[in-house]
Protein backbone atom coordinates (compact mmCIF):
# COMPACT_ATOMS: atom_id res chain seq x y z
CA UNK A 1 0.00 0.00 0.00
CA UNK A 2 1.48 3.41 -1.19
CA UNK A 3 -0.90 5.58 0.85
CA UNK A 4 -2.30 8.45 0.03
CA UNK A 5 -2.48 7.10 -3.42
CA UNK A 6 -2.72 9.77 -6.42
CA UNK A 7 -5.02 8.16 -7.90
CA UNK A 8 -8.30 5.60 -6.51
CA UNK A 9 -10.59 4.14 -9.15
CA UNK A 10 -13.43 2.52 -7.95
CA UNK A 11 -15.30 -0.17 -10.36
CA UNK A 12 -13.21 -2.65 -12.29
CA UNK A 13 -15.59 -3.20 -15.27
CA UNK A 14 -14.52 -2.02 -18.75
CA UNK A 15 -14.62 2.06 -17.62
CA UNK A 16 -12.55 1.67 -14.49
CA UNK A 17 -9.91 -1.38 -15.98
CA UNK A 18 -9.65 0.49 -18.94
CA UNK A 19 -8.87 4.04 -16.95
CA UNK A 20 -6.22 1.68 -14.89
CA UNK A 21 -4.29 0.36 -17.59
CA UNK A 22 -3.99 3.92 -19.24
CA UNK A 23 -2.34 5.40 -16.27
CA UNK A 24 -0.20 3.01 -15.50
CA UNK A 25 3.17 2.80 -16.06
CA UNK A 26 3.45 6.92 -15.29
CA UNK A 27 4.79 6.95 -11.98
CA UNK A 28 1.69 7.36 -10.53
CA UNK A 29 0.63 5.33 -7.29
CA UNK A 30 -3.19 3.68 -8.25
CA UNK A 31 -5.29 1.83 -6.54
CA UNK A 32 -8.34 -0.14 -8.18
CA UNK A 33 -11.11 -1.04 -5.95
CA UNK A 34 -13.98 -3.78 -7.48
CA UNK A 35 -16.26 -5.15 -5.19
CA UNK A 36 -16.39 -8.56 -6.97
CA UNK A 37 -13.00 -10.99 -7.53
CA UNK A 38 -11.58 -9.30 -10.51
CA UNK A 39 -12.02 -12.42 -12.28
CA UNK A 40 -13.92 -12.75 -15.43
CA UNK A 41 -15.98 -14.88 -14.51
CA UNK A 42 -17.28 -12.65 -11.08
CA UNK A 43 -17.48 -9.30 -12.58
CA UNK A 44 -20.93 -8.85 -13.03
CA UNK A 45 -20.89 -7.07 -16.98
CA UNK A 46 -18.11 -9.30 -18.71
CA UNK A 47 -20.85 -11.41 -19.83
CA UNK A 48 -21.35 -12.53 -23.26
CA UNK A 49 -23.43 -9.94 -24.69
CA UNK A 50 -21.94 -8.18 -27.70
CA UNK A 51 -20.17 -4.95 -27.65
CA UNK A 52 -20.06 -3.48 -30.47
CA UNK A 53 -16.66 -1.17 -30.55
CA UNK A 54 -16.34 1.96 -32.36
CA UNK A 55 -13.77 2.37 -34.87
CA UNK A 56 -12.62 4.85 -32.13
CA UNK A 57 -12.60 2.41 -29.32
CA UNK A 58 -10.50 -0.13 -31.00
CA UNK A 59 -7.73 2.42 -32.09
CA UNK A 60 -7.60 3.41 -27.84
CA UNK A 61 -7.33 -0.06 -27.22
CA UNK A 62 -4.59 -0.49 -29.85
CA UNK A 63 -2.57 2.53 -28.37
CA UNK A 64 -3.25 0.78 -24.76
CA UNK A 65 -1.43 -2.48 -25.48
CA UNK A 66 -4.63 -4.82 -24.96
CA UNK A 67 -5.89 -5.13 -28.91
CA UNK A 68 -3.79 -7.49 -29.83
CA UNK A 69 -5.57 -10.27 -27.48
CA UNK A 70 -8.85 -8.48 -28.33
CA UNK A 71 -8.41 -8.80 -32.35
CA UNK A 72 -8.72 -12.84 -33.02
CA UNK A 73 -12.16 -12.52 -30.83
CA UNK A 74 -13.47 -8.73 -32.05
CA UNK A 75 -15.28 -9.27 -36.31
CA UNK A 76 -14.96 -6.79 -38.37
CA UNK A 77 -18.05 -4.38 -38.70
CA UNK A 78 -17.87 -3.19 -42.52
CA UNK A 79 -21.39 -1.73 -43.32
CA UNK A 80 -24.17 -0.95 -41.30
CA UNK A 81 -27.88 -1.07 -42.83
CA UNK A 82 -30.44 0.92 -40.99
CA UNK A 83 -34.04 -0.02 -41.97
CA UNK A 84 -37.92 -0.05 -40.21
CA UNK A 85 -40.41 -3.44 -40.61
CA UNK A 86 -43.04 -2.37 -43.17
CA UNK A 87 -41.39 0.67 -44.20
CA UNK A 88 -39.98 2.25 -47.10
CA UNK A 89 -36.50 3.87 -46.26
CA UNK A 90 -33.30 2.51 -45.41
CA UNK A 91 -29.77 3.64 -44.96
CA UNK A 92 -26.40 2.71 -45.09
CA UNK A 93 -22.74 3.39 -44.01
CA UNK A 94 -20.50 2.22 -45.58
CA UNK A 95 -16.48 1.67 -44.30
CA UNK A 96 -14.43 1.73 -47.92
CA UNK A 97 -16.77 4.61 -48.36
CA UNK A 98 -15.55 6.21 -45.22
CA UNK A 99 -11.73 5.04 -45.74
CA UNK A 100 -11.60 2.78 -42.66
CA UNK A 101 -11.04 -1.19 -42.68
CA UNK A 102 -14.08 -1.66 -39.96
CA UNK A 103 -16.27 0.67 -38.64
CA UNK A 104 -16.10 -1.17 -35.74
CA UNK A 105 -15.70 -4.30 -34.24
CA UNK A 106 -18.55 -6.63 -32.21
CA UNK A 107 -16.76 -8.55 -29.17
CA UNK A 108 -18.46 -10.16 -26.13
CA UNK A 109 -18.02 -8.03 -23.26
CA UNK A 110 -16.25 -11.29 -21.88
CA UNK A 111 -13.88 -11.38 -24.30
CA UNK A 112 -13.26 -8.06 -23.99
CA UNK A 113 -13.11 -8.02 -19.91
CA UNK A 114 -10.53 -10.75 -19.91
CA UNK A 115 -7.94 -9.17 -22.46
CA UNK A 116 -8.48 -6.14 -19.78
CA UNK A 117 -7.50 -8.05 -16.81
CA UNK A 118 -4.44 -9.58 -18.28
CA UNK A 119 -3.13 -6.72 -19.18
CA UNK A 120 -4.02 -5.52 -16.08
CA UNK A 121 -2.50 -8.54 -14.50
CA UNK A 122 0.98 -7.81 -15.97
CA UNK A 123 1.11 -4.15 -14.25
CA UNK A 124 2.78 -3.47 -10.75
CA UNK A 125 1.94 0.08 -9.99
CA UNK A 126 -1.44 -0.51 -9.94
CA UNK A 127 -2.89 -2.62 -6.07
CA UNK A 128 -5.52 -4.30 -6.99
CA UNK A 129 -8.30 -4.37 -4.07
CA UNK A 130 -10.92 -7.03 -4.98
CA UNK A 131 -13.48 -8.48 -3.84
CA UNK A 132 -13.50 -4.90 -1.95
CA UNK A 133 -16.39 -2.58 -1.65
CA UNK A 134 -16.13 1.04 -0.88
CA UNK A 135 -18.73 1.49 1.78
CA UNK A 136 -18.18 5.51 2.85
CA UNK A 137 -16.59 8.15 0.84
CA UNK A 138 -15.37 11.16 2.40
CA UNK A 139 -13.82 14.59 0.55
CA UNK A 140 -11.73 16.92 2.16
CA UNK A 141 -9.38 19.53 0.77
CA UNK A 142 -6.15 17.80 0.56
CA UNK A 143 -7.61 14.23 -0.43
CA UNK A 144 -10.51 12.47 -0.75
CA UNK A 145 -11.33 9.33 1.79
CA UNK A 146 -12.56 5.42 1.11
CA UNK A 147 -13.87 3.22 3.35
CA UNK A 148 -13.77 -0.42 2.92
CA UNK A 149 -15.00 -3.37 5.49
CA UNK A 150 -11.78 -3.40 7.30
CA UNK A 151 -9.73 -0.03 5.68
CA UNK A 152 -9.62 3.28 4.79
CA UNK A 153 -7.65 4.69 1.65
CA UNK A 154 -6.80 8.19 0.63
CA UNK A 155 -6.53 10.03 -2.55
CA UNK A 156 -5.63 12.56 -4.36
CA UNK A 157 -8.08 11.70 -6.84
CA UNK A 158 -10.83 9.38 -6.44
CA UNK A 159 -12.57 7.66 -9.88
CA UNK A 160 -16.41 6.82 -9.88
CA UNK A 161 -16.64 3.86 -12.13
CA UNK A 162 -18.81 1.87 -10.34
CA UNK A 163 -21.53 1.87 -13.16
CA UNK A 164 -24.76 3.17 -13.42
CA UNK A 165 -25.99 2.48 -9.70
CA UNK A 166 -23.15 4.09 -9.02
CA UNK A 167 -22.41 4.65 -4.72
CA UNK A 168 -19.32 7.04 -4.83
CA UNK A 169 -21.77 9.03 -7.30
CA UNK A 170 -24.91 8.80 -5.18
CA UNK A 171 -22.06 9.65 -1.52
CA UNK A 172 -20.91 12.82 -3.24
CA UNK A 173 -24.36 14.07 -4.20
CA UNK A 174 -23.62 14.54 -7.88
CA UNK A 175 -26.70 15.67 -9.74
CA UNK A 176 -28.49 12.89 -12.18
CA UNK A 177 -31.27 13.37 -14.74
CA UNK A 178 -33.27 10.06 -15.46
CA UNK A 179 -35.92 8.70 -18.00
CA UNK A 180 -37.22 5.27 -17.49
CA UNK A 181 -38.29 3.80 -21.16
CA UNK A 182 -40.46 0.88 -19.53
CA UNK A 183 -38.53 -1.63 -22.17
CA UNK A 184 -35.62 -4.40 -21.67
CA UNK A 185 -32.50 -5.54 -23.81
CA UNK A 186 -33.16 -8.85 -24.36
CA UNK A 187 -29.60 -10.04 -25.69
CA UNK A 188 -28.29 -13.42 -27.15
CA UNK A 189 -26.27 -15.07 -29.60
CA UNK A 190 -27.44 -16.25 -32.75
CA UNK A 191 -26.36 -18.31 -35.62
CA UNK A 192 -28.35 -17.58 -38.68
CA UNK A 193 -28.68 -19.75 -42.28
CA UNK A 194 -26.62 -17.11 -44.38
CA UNK A 195 -23.34 -15.45 -43.84
CA UNK A 196 -23.72 -12.55 -42.17
CA UNK A 197 -20.98 -10.64 -44.69
CA UNK A 198 -19.62 -8.58 -41.96
CA UNK A 199 -23.20 -6.38 -41.93
CA UNK A 200 -24.72 -5.26 -38.68
CA UNK A 201 -28.46 -4.92 -38.67
CA UNK A 202 -30.03 -2.10 -37.32
CA UNK A 203 -34.04 -2.84 -37.46
CA UNK A 204 -36.81 -1.05 -36.22
CA UNK A 205 -40.00 -2.97 -35.69
CA UNK A 206 -43.15 -2.20 -34.01
CA UNK A 207 -41.99 -4.57 -30.70
CA UNK A 208 -38.83 -2.49 -30.55
CA UNK A 209 -35.34 -1.84 -32.28
CA UNK A 210 -33.61 -4.95 -32.93
CA UNK A 211 -30.03 -5.18 -33.98
CA UNK A 212 -27.90 -7.91 -35.32
CA UNK A 213 -24.93 -7.53 -35.51
CA UNK A 214 -22.04 -9.63 -36.97
CA UNK A 215 -19.72 -11.98 -34.46
CA UNK A 216 -16.49 -14.34 -35.22
CA UNK A 217 -17.64 -17.40 -36.35
CA UNK A 218 -20.38 -16.22 -38.47
CA UNK A 219 -22.51 -15.81 -35.41
CA UNK A 220 -24.99 -12.48 -34.95
CA UNK A 221 -24.97 -10.58 -31.30
CA UNK A 222 -29.04 -10.28 -30.93
CA UNK A 223 -29.86 -7.26 -29.22
CA UNK A 224 -33.70 -6.80 -29.29
CA UNK A 225 -35.56 -4.03 -27.71
CA UNK A 226 -39.21 -5.36 -26.18
CA UNK A 227 -41.53 -3.47 -23.72
CA UNK A 228 -40.80 -4.23 -20.34
CA UNK A 229 -44.42 -6.70 -19.83
CA UNK A 230 -43.58 -8.77 -23.18
CA UNK A 231 -39.43 -9.32 -21.79
CA UNK A 232 -40.45 -12.71 -19.01
CA UNK A 233 -42.68 -14.57 -21.73
CA UNK A 234 -39.97 -13.59 -24.96
CA UNK A 235 -37.34 -15.03 -22.50
CA UNK A 236 -39.14 -17.63 -21.32
CA UNK A 237 -39.88 -19.63 -24.99
CA UNK A 238 -38.04 -22.79 -26.20
CA UNK A 239 -35.32 -22.08 -28.69
CA UNK A 240 -37.55 -22.66 -31.78
CA UNK A 241 -40.84 -20.41 -30.84
CA UNK A 242 -37.99 -17.51 -29.64
CA UNK A 243 -36.27 -17.68 -32.99
CA UNK A 244 -39.46 -17.79 -34.67
CA UNK A 245 -40.59 -14.72 -32.90
CA UNK A 246 -37.34 -12.87 -33.83
CA UNK A 247 -37.29 -14.04 -37.71
CA UNK A 248 -40.73 -12.53 -37.92
CA UNK A 249 -39.33 -9.41 -36.41
CA UNK A 250 -36.12 -9.73 -38.20
CA UNK A 251 -36.92 -10.63 -41.72
CA UNK A 252 -34.90 -13.01 -43.95
CA UNK A 253 -32.12 -11.07 -44.53
CA UNK A 254 -29.62 -13.62 -42.61
CA UNK A 255 -31.64 -16.74 -43.93
CA UNK A 256 -33.38 -19.00 -41.90
CA UNK A 257 -32.35 -18.47 -38.21
CA UNK A 258 -30.88 -21.82 -36.84
CA UNK A 259 -29.75 -21.66 -33.27
CA UNK A 260 -30.02 -19.33 -30.12
CA UNK A 261 -27.38 -19.15 -27.29
CA UNK A 262 -27.95 -18.07 -23.87
CA UNK A 263 -30.43 -15.01 -23.45
CA UNK A 264 -30.35 -12.37 -21.41
CA UNK A 265 -32.38 -9.73 -20.11
CA UNK A 266 -31.40 -6.21 -19.13
CA UNK A 267 -34.22 -3.48 -17.88
CA UNK A 268 -33.18 -0.03 -19.57
CA UNK A 269 -33.19 3.45 -18.27
CA UNK A 270 -31.71 6.57 -18.97
CA UNK A 271 -28.78 8.08 -16.66
CA UNK A 272 -27.18 11.36 -17.13
CA UNK A 273 -25.00 13.24 -14.99
CA UNK A 274 -24.71 16.73 -16.25
CA UNK A 275 -21.64 17.99 -14.01
CA UNK A 276 -19.02 15.42 -13.58
CA UNK A 277 -16.60 16.79 -11.65
CA UNK A 278 -16.39 17.83 -8.03
CA UNK A 279 -12.93 19.09 -6.20
CA UNK A 280 -10.93 15.51 -6.00
CA UNK A 281 -13.78 13.75 -7.73
CA UNK A 282 -14.78 12.32 -10.87
CA UNK A 283 -17.44 10.15 -12.22
CA UNK A 284 -16.99 8.22 -15.64
CA UNK A 285 -18.82 5.65 -17.95
CA UNK A 286 -21.83 4.06 -16.85
CA UNK A 287 -22.04 6.37 -14.02
CA UNK A 288 -21.83 9.46 -15.51
CA UNK A 289 -24.06 8.34 -18.35
CA UNK A 290 -26.46 5.19 -18.94
CA UNK A 291 -27.74 4.90 -22.59
CA UNK A 292 -30.52 3.16 -24.27
CA UNK A 293 -27.96 -0.02 -26.33
CA UNK A 294 -29.93 1.26 -29.37
CA UNK A 295 -27.04 2.45 -31.13
CA UNK A 296 -24.89 0.89 -29.06
CA UNK A 297 -22.90 3.92 -28.17
CA UNK A 298 -22.46 3.30 -24.19
CA UNK A 299 -19.33 1.65 -23.64
CA UNK A 300 -18.12 3.89 -26.61
CA UNK A 301 -18.47 6.97 -24.87
CA UNK A 302 -17.06 5.78 -21.81
CA UNK A 303 -13.67 4.55 -23.41
CA UNK A 304 -13.70 8.19 -24.58
CA UNK A 305 -14.31 9.83 -21.14
CA UNK A 306 -11.24 7.34 -19.97
CA UNK A 307 -9.00 8.48 -23.00
CA UNK A 308 -9.49 12.16 -22.04
CA UNK A 309 -9.17 11.68 -18.24
CA UNK A 310 -6.14 9.84 -18.35
CA UNK A 311 -4.36 12.62 -20.81
CA UNK A 312 -5.74 15.85 -18.48
CA UNK A 313 -4.57 13.99 -15.51
CA UNK A 314 -1.23 12.86 -16.56
CA UNK A 315 -0.70 16.24 -18.07
CA UNK A 316 -1.63 17.58 -15.30
CA UNK A 317 1.21 15.17 -13.01
CA UNK A 318 3.99 15.87 -15.51
CA UNK A 319 3.82 19.64 -14.90
CA UNK A 320 4.10 19.02 -11.35
CA UNK A 321 -0.03 19.67 -10.46
CA UNK A 322 -1.88 18.07 -8.66
CA UNK A 323 -4.72 16.18 -10.51
CA UNK A 324 -7.60 16.10 -8.08
CA UNK A 325 -8.00 20.25 -8.09
CA UNK A 326 -11.20 21.00 -9.24
CA UNK A 327 -9.62 23.52 -12.08
CA UNK A 328 -8.01 20.37 -13.57
CA UNK A 329 -10.85 18.33 -14.06
CA UNK A 330 -12.85 21.12 -15.22
CA UNK A 331 -10.91 21.27 -18.10
CA UNK A 332 -11.86 17.46 -18.38
CA UNK A 333 -15.17 18.20 -18.23
CA UNK A 334 -15.27 20.81 -20.69
CA UNK A 335 -13.83 18.79 -22.94
CA UNK A 336 -15.91 15.90 -22.41
CA UNK A 337 -19.45 17.74 -21.95
CA UNK A 338 -20.21 17.86 -25.91
CA UNK A 339 -19.89 14.25 -26.52
CA UNK A 340 -21.41 13.19 -23.65
CA UNK A 341 -24.71 15.10 -23.75
CA UNK A 342 -25.03 15.07 -27.95
CA UNK A 343 -24.64 11.09 -27.64
CA UNK A 344 -26.72 10.94 -24.77
CA UNK A 345 -29.86 13.03 -26.80
CA UNK A 346 -29.27 11.66 -30.01
CA UNK A 347 -29.81 7.98 -28.07
CA UNK A 348 -32.96 9.33 -26.43
CA UNK A 349 -34.66 11.13 -29.60
CA UNK A 350 -33.46 7.89 -31.30
CA UNK A 351 -35.28 5.42 -29.13
CA UNK A 352 -38.77 7.99 -28.39
CA UNK A 353 -38.72 8.56 -32.21
CA UNK A 354 -38.91 5.33 -33.80
CA UNK A 355 -41.52 3.94 -30.74
CA UNK A 356 -43.97 6.14 -31.74
CA UNK A 357 -45.90 4.27 -34.34
CA UNK A 358 -48.03 7.45 -35.57
CA UNK A 359 -48.27 7.28 -39.64
CA UNK A 360 -47.44 10.64 -40.30
CA UNK A 361 -44.29 10.30 -38.41
CA UNK A 362 -43.79 6.62 -39.58
CA UNK A 363 -43.57 8.50 -43.02
CA UNK A 364 -41.23 11.24 -41.67
CA UNK A 365 -38.50 8.41 -40.36
CA UNK A 366 -38.72 6.69 -43.50
CA UNK A 367 -38.03 9.76 -45.77
CA UNK A 368 -35.90 10.85 -43.06
CA UNK A 369 -33.74 6.86 -44.31
CA UNK A 370 -33.84 7.86 -47.80
CA UNK A 371 -32.74 11.34 -47.66
CA UNK A 372 -29.90 10.32 -45.41
CA UNK A 373 -29.09 6.86 -48.07
CA UNK A 374 -28.93 9.81 -51.14
CA UNK A 375 -26.72 12.81 -48.99
CA UNK A 376 -23.62 11.50 -48.65
CA UNK A 377 -22.07 14.26 -46.77
CA UNK A 378 -24.65 13.87 -43.90
CA UNK A 379 -24.13 10.36 -44.38
CA UNK A 380 -20.36 10.68 -44.05
CA UNK A 381 -20.88 13.05 -40.65
CA UNK A 382 -23.12 10.35 -38.75
CA UNK A 383 -20.30 7.63 -39.99
CA UNK A 384 -17.53 9.98 -38.08
CA UNK A 385 -19.93 10.25 -35.22
CA UNK A 386 -21.05 6.52 -34.84
CA UNK A 387 -17.35 5.74 -35.29
CA UNK A 388 -16.09 8.04 -32.50
CA UNK A 389 -13.72 9.98 -34.49
CA UNK A 390 -15.21 13.30 -34.59
CA UNK A 391 -14.71 16.72 -32.05
CA UNK A 392 -11.38 16.64 -30.48
CA UNK A 393 -9.98 13.81 -30.05
CA UNK A 394 -7.70 12.40 -27.39
CA UNK A 395 -3.99 10.83 -27.63
CA UNK A 396 -4.95 8.06 -27.77
CA UNK A 397 -8.32 8.02 -30.01
CA UNK A 398 -5.50 9.13 -32.57
CA UNK A 399 -3.72 5.99 -31.76
CA UNK A 400 -0.69 7.45 -30.44
CA UNK A 401 0.19 6.93 -26.41
CA UNK A 402 -1.47 8.77 -23.58
C1 LIG B 1 -27.83 -5.22 -23.74
C2 LIG B 1 -26.72 -4.22 -23.78
C3 LIG B 1 -25.96 -4.08 -24.92
C4 LIG B 1 -24.92 -3.15 -24.96
N1 LIG B 1 -24.24 -3.01 -26.12
C5 LIG B 1 -23.26 -2.07 -26.21
C6 LIG B 1 -22.55 -1.88 -27.43
O1 LIG B 1 -22.79 -2.56 -28.43
N2 LIG B 1 -21.59 -0.92 -27.46
C7 LIG B 1 -21.29 -0.14 -26.37
O2 LIG B 1 -20.43 0.74 -26.47
N3 LIG B 1 -21.95 -0.30 -25.20
C8 LIG B 1 -22.93 -1.24 -25.10
N4 LIG B 1 -23.59 -1.41 -23.91
C9 LIG B 1 -23.20 -0.58 -22.75
C10 LIG B 1 -22.03 -1.18 -21.97
O3 LIG B 1 -22.31 -2.51 -21.61
C11 LIG B 1 -21.77 -0.34 -20.73
O4 LIG B 1 -21.59 1.00 -21.14
C12 LIG B 1 -20.52 -0.79 -19.97
O5 LIG B 1 -20.64 -2.13 -19.56
C13 LIG B 1 -20.34 0.09 -18.73
O6 LIG B 1 -19.11 -0.20 -18.10
P1 LIG B 1 -18.70 0.53 -16.74
O7 LIG B 1 -17.35 0.00 -16.43
O8 LIG B 1 -18.92 1.98 -16.84
O9 LIG B 1 -19.77 0.02 -15.66
P2 LIG B 1 -20.05 -1.45 -15.07
O10 LIG B 1 -19.84 -2.48 -16.10
O11 LIG B 1 -21.39 -1.38 -14.43
O12 LIG B 1 -18.92 -1.66 -13.95
C14 LIG B 1 -19.03 -1.12 -12.66
C15 LIG B 1 -18.19 -1.97 -11.71
O13 LIG B 1 -18.16 -1.33 -10.43
C16 LIG B 1 -18.26 -2.31 -9.41
N5 LIG B 1 -18.82 -1.65 -8.21
C17 LIG B 1 -20.08 -1.20 -8.03
N6 LIG B 1 -20.23 -0.65 -6.81
C18 LIG B 1 -19.03 -0.76 -6.19
C19 LIG B 1 -18.54 -0.37 -4.90
N7 LIG B 1 -19.32 0.24 -4.00
N8 LIG B 1 -17.24 -0.65 -4.58
C20 LIG B 1 -16.43 -1.26 -5.48
N9 LIG B 1 -16.85 -1.64 -6.73
C21 LIG B 1 -18.12 -1.39 -7.08
C22 LIG B 1 -19.19 -3.37 -10.01
O14 LIG B 1 -19.00 -4.62 -9.39
C23 LIG B 1 -18.78 -3.37 -11.49
O15 LIG B 1 -17.81 -4.34 -11.79
C24 LIG B 1 -24.64 -2.34 -23.84
C25 LIG B 1 -25.40 -2.48 -22.67
C26 LIG B 1 -26.43 -3.41 -22.64
C27 LIG B 1 -27.26 -3.52 -21.39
Amino acid sequence: MKQPYDIIIVGGGMAGASLAIALSGHGLQIALIEAADLKIDTVPNYDDRGIALAYGSQRIFSALNTWSDMAADAEPIRHIHVSEQGGFGFAHLDAEEEGVPALGYVITARNLGAALLKRLSGIQDIDVIAPGRVQWVNIEEDLAHVGLEDQTLSTRLLVAADGGNSFVRQQLCFEVKRREYGQTAIAANITPGLAHRNIAFERFTRNGPMAMLPMTEQRCALVWTVKDEMAGEILSLNETRFLERVQRQFGWRLGKLQRAGKRSGYPLSQLYVPDTVQHRAVVIGNAAHTLHPVAGQGFNLGIRDVAALAEVVLQAVSSGKDPGLLAILERYQEWRRKDQRTVVQLTDALVRSFSNDLLPLRMARNIGLLALEGLPPARHTIARAAMGIHGRLPRLSRGLPV
